[in-house]
């Protein structure tokens, strides 16, 4: 199917070319919106590795018309110290399940097979790939959008969606002061090996570091992903030999884990991440400018969350200005506040507590660190935390998207 509209008053360009962009293109295009997505590479592609995606992330994408056949493989989590000591298991949510109709909670997808999947939907003719953003000017009822290879065009609303080093953010809301948070994450994905029990993942760490694994499917094949968190900062040194690095911090860490280490083909299958973040923003919009995902809050990957809120807040955004036109600067304005109020405080509260979480297990000094073992090996510290911090709230969330379940509470 091609696609070339482009009518005033329907006119939303899209900065990046990433889940965040792709998202927002699909749900404005599905509210009848005429769409075109700027990508500055060559081809939208997604970063490598494997990602986890929540139940509220996959009935967003199965409302664009993504089938969740095969999608990933639902979890069960156990969270354990390094010697196996369980210290909670993560639990469902029969509510969100039966109204959802998804069985679970987490999913473990290729990201490279799922992104595909999004732009599988996506019609011919709203992609432009070779466009950098470059910069806007705001007109009373349009937006210039410019780019380095010299276009330009002329839109109702511009969205960045152009990921944590965002020049649409930038210039709406300043510098970002982006900042490292204390972990490098070794993120690496494998084939199938057999013995390790169906739908069993596990986060489990030690004084220092974490190491974890889930289950996932790549292109409808099982495989496993699997990461490391260390303590880091500006300028540590990269190790030589990630495999020997490795090896080491997971020597004395029971099966599967070092299984993991002689499986995976250390040139392409793993990924090494400093992990930085921005101070909370109270504002994604301003004007005819509005962004989504990593441009205005980019999240350390202890919430599991990042491409998962990049997508959801696509469809918050187009639900928001469902019906307007886009040439109403009134209308606009009123549209961009509803979207803050539904995402803001929601999405900056599990930012700050990823943050936190990852502060928590890789930042302490060694006494308190030794304390925090004791307290989350002993007592229901580490589930209150989760439960009330993280899951309680993506529950309610969830069940607030009335229109995507299949069963109406
Ligand atoms: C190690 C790691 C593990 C993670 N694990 C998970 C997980 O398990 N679950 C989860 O949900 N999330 C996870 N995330 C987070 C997730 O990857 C990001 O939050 C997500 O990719 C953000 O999507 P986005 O579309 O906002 O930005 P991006 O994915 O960064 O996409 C931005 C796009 O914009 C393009 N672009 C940039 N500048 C311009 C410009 N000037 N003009 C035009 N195009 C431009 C880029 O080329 C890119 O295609 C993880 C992140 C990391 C680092």
């Amino acid at each position: 199917m091609s696609y070339q509209q482009w009518r005033p008053g329907k006119r939303v360009a899209i900065a990046g070319g990433g889940p965040g962009a792709i998202s927002t293109g699909l749900a404005f295009l599905k509210r009848g919106y005429d769409v075109r997505i700027f990508e500055r590479q060559p081809e939208c592609k997604a970063i490598g590795g494997a990602v986890l995606l929540s139940t509220p992330v996959l009935a967003v994408l199965r409302s664009y018309g993504m089938s969740l056949e095969n999608v990933g493989s639902y979890t069960v989590t156990y969270f354990k110290n390094k010697a196996g000591l369980e210290r909670l298991k993560l639990p469902f949510n029969a509510e969100v399940e039966r109204c959802m109709g998804i069985k679970g909670w987490h999913y473990g997808v290729l990201r490279s097979s799922a992104f595909k999947k999004m732009l599988e939907l996506v019609p011919e003719g709203v992609i432009y790939i070779d466009h950098e953003f470059a910069k806007y000017s705001e007109l009373n009822d349009s937006v210039e959008v410019e780019f380095t290879n010299g276009k330009k065009i002329t839109a109702d609303i511009l969205v960045g969606a152009d990921g944590i080093r965002s020049k649409v953010s930038r210039q709406a809301f300043g510098d970002p002061k982006l900042f490292h948070t204390g972990i490098r994450l070794w993120l690496a994905w494998c084939d199938y090996i057999p013995g390790i029990p169906e739908n069993y993942g596990m986060v489990s760490h030690d004084s220092q570091y974490q190491a974890s694994f889930f289950p996932m499917l790549h292109d409808g094949k099982p495989g496993f992903e699997w990461w490391v968190v260390e303590p880091s900062w500006e300028g540590k040194l990269i190790p030589e030999n990630p495999k020997a690095h490795l090896t080491n911090i997971l020597k004395d860490w029971g099966q599967p884990m070092p299984r993991f280490l002689e499986v995976t083909d250390f040139d392409t299958q793993v990924y090494r991440w400093e992990i930085y973040n921005r101070p909370s923003m109270n504002k994604w919009s301003t004007g005819r400018i509005a962004c989504v995902g990593d441009a205005v809050h980019p999240v350390s990957p202890y919430a599991a969350y990042g491409m998962g809120m990049a997508i959801e807040d696509g469809y918050y955004l187009a639900k928001s200005l469902d019906g307007v036109d886009l040439r109403d600067p009134r209308a606009v304005a009123a549209g961009f506040e509803i979207y803050e109020k539904q995402r803001v405080d929601y999405v900056n509260h599990n930012m700050e507590f990823a943050r936190f979480l990852g502060h928590m297990f890789h930042g302490l000094p060694w006494p308190l660190a030794k304390l925090r073992d004791l307290i989350f090996d002993y007592t229901p510290a580490l589930s209150k935390y989760l439960k009330t911090g993280y899951l309680k709230k993506a529950e309610e969330e969830t069940m607030n998207l009335k229109e995507l379940q299949v069963i109406k509470e």
